[in-house]
């Protein structure tokens, strides 16, 4: 044995191996959630590596090109050297650029109002830490994207779940939300187009919930990065439009999902000044900056022609019709028409219940025995384990044979499929 107990003897923990001398990590690190799309992503990508063909329906992000233009700007700014540090809130062109962008959704803000992150999920967990203190309450959409409630209890907050369900008139039902609001509460987390069920939340709804932001005295975070996505109106409205919501709301978006840039990182954040000071401080401590040639690249996305972004409304139009209708052809599945974002997201209740089998032990036996990459709903919260989600932004082949492959593996109606 070594001198130091065998210590360095020993394999890592990446082995697989436990390791008596592994360093003790912080509480809230080992309890801290993760996205499962990202994993269930890892497991997919390895199955291919052994010869699988895997249609994946897991992760969330377009299976397109980014835009030409928007490359050829990222990759001259490279080659003009904008290669080194950039300010901390983003650069003064591109803060510019989102201000100018946001009066199409209704909102009015100043380049100070806007701070630039490598990635909206940056900004989100910056933006729930300048604002809350360990002990508030934060109501957060359950299902919801799991970063909402993850960030929080790792503030040392506490994640409060309000069902968002596509049934509802308005995406949401705002009289059950109220009741959820007590003296801890701080903030309000909406998202619309929702992940995972693609629902929009309608101006009633939006009025409502301002309503109540400003007699609790709430902050709202709006995460809009589906706002592009919707297959009723041109953009999804801003809760930060309506009267005196911009001092009370911090608006998340980004690049991702719209132009199709999820490999960039490059995300952005509209609040009021001195949260967006907070934030700033925060990238500051973390990322530092977001790299130019990106931001460069961004500039290009907002002020460039936009009709990549209406090619791809149009598209996913389609793929959403194709794949809700052969989720409803399937028996015991039924599945909601999304609004927006690229989600579909069934309830499989009656299937799993003729399987005996979770939602979770069906998706992991469509990915291993049937090659269909998809998540339970389990992922997004305890409020819909009965659910598998399938993003659809993908070909309209890998569409079909995903459905091709869930005939067999859930089963359809005695009398088939509905014509
Ligand atoms: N918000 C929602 C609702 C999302 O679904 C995602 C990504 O899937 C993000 C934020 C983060 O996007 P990004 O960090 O790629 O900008």
């Amino acid at each position: 044995m070594s001198s130091d107990g065998g210590c360095t003897d020993r394999r890592t923990a990446a082995d697989g191996v436990a390791d008596a001398c592994a360093p003790r990590l912080a509480r809230r690190v080992v309890s801290l959630g993760v996205e499962a799309a990202f994993e269930v992503l890892g497991r997919a990508r390895a199955l291919e590596a052994q010869g699988r063909d895997i249609v994946h329906l897991e992760a969330g992000e377009p299976d397109i090109a980014t835009p030409p233009h928007i490359i050829e700007a990222g990759v001259r700014a490279m080659r003009n050297g904008e290669t080194r540090y950039t300010p901390s809130p983003g650069t003064a062109e591109l803060r510019s650029a989102v201000a100018e962008s946001l009066p199409a959704r209704g909102v009015h803000a100043a380049p100070e109002n806007v701070v630039i992150t490598p990635g909206s999920k940056l900004l989100l967990f910056h933006a729930l830490h300048a604002l809350l203190e360990p002990g508030d309450d934060v109501l957060v959409p359950d299902p919801g994207y799991p970063a909402y409630a993850s960030v929080t209890a790792f503030i040392g907050a506490r994640p409060i779940g309000y069902p968002v369900d596509a049934a509802c008139a308005d995406g949401l039902d705002v009289e059950a939300l109220a009741t959820l609001i007590t003296p801890r509460t701080r903030a309000l987390v909406l998202n619309s187009p929702h992940n995972p069920t693609g629902t929009t939340v309608g101006h009633a709804a939006l009025e409502r919930i301002a309503e109540l932001a400003r007699r609790h005295d709430l902050m709202l975070i709006s995460d809009e990065i589906y706002g592009r996505l919707t297959f009723g109106a041109e953009a999804a409205e801003s809760v930060a439009a309506l009267p005196g919501m911009a001092a009370r709301t911090v608006i998340v978006d980004g690049f991702s999902k719209a132009y199709a840039m999820t490999g960039w990182r490059l995300g952005y954040g509209v609040m009021p000044v001195p949260v967006a000071r907070a934030v700033a401080k925060l990238v500051n401590n973390s990322a530092a900056c977001t790299p130019g040639f990106v931001q460069a690249a961004g500039v290009a996305a907002l002020r460039g022609p936009q009709d990549s972004v209406s090619a791809l409304v149009c598209a996913l139009r389609t793929k959403r019709d194709r794949i809700v209708a052969g989720l409803n052809a399937l028996s015991g599945v039924t599945c909601p028409l999304p609004g927006g974002a690229f989600y579909a997201f069934p309830d499989v209740t009656d299937a799993l219940a003729r399987m005996d089998l979770t939602a979770g032990a069906l998706a992991e036996r469509l990915l291993v025995d049937h090659g269909v990459a998809c998540l339970p709903g389990s992922a997004f919260g305890v409020g819909a384990e009965r659910r598998l989600r399938f993003s659809y932004a993908t070909s309209l082949a890998s569409i079909d044979t995903a459905l091709d492959r869930l005939r067999p593996a859930v089963g359809v109606p005695q009398d088939g499929p509905p014509r």
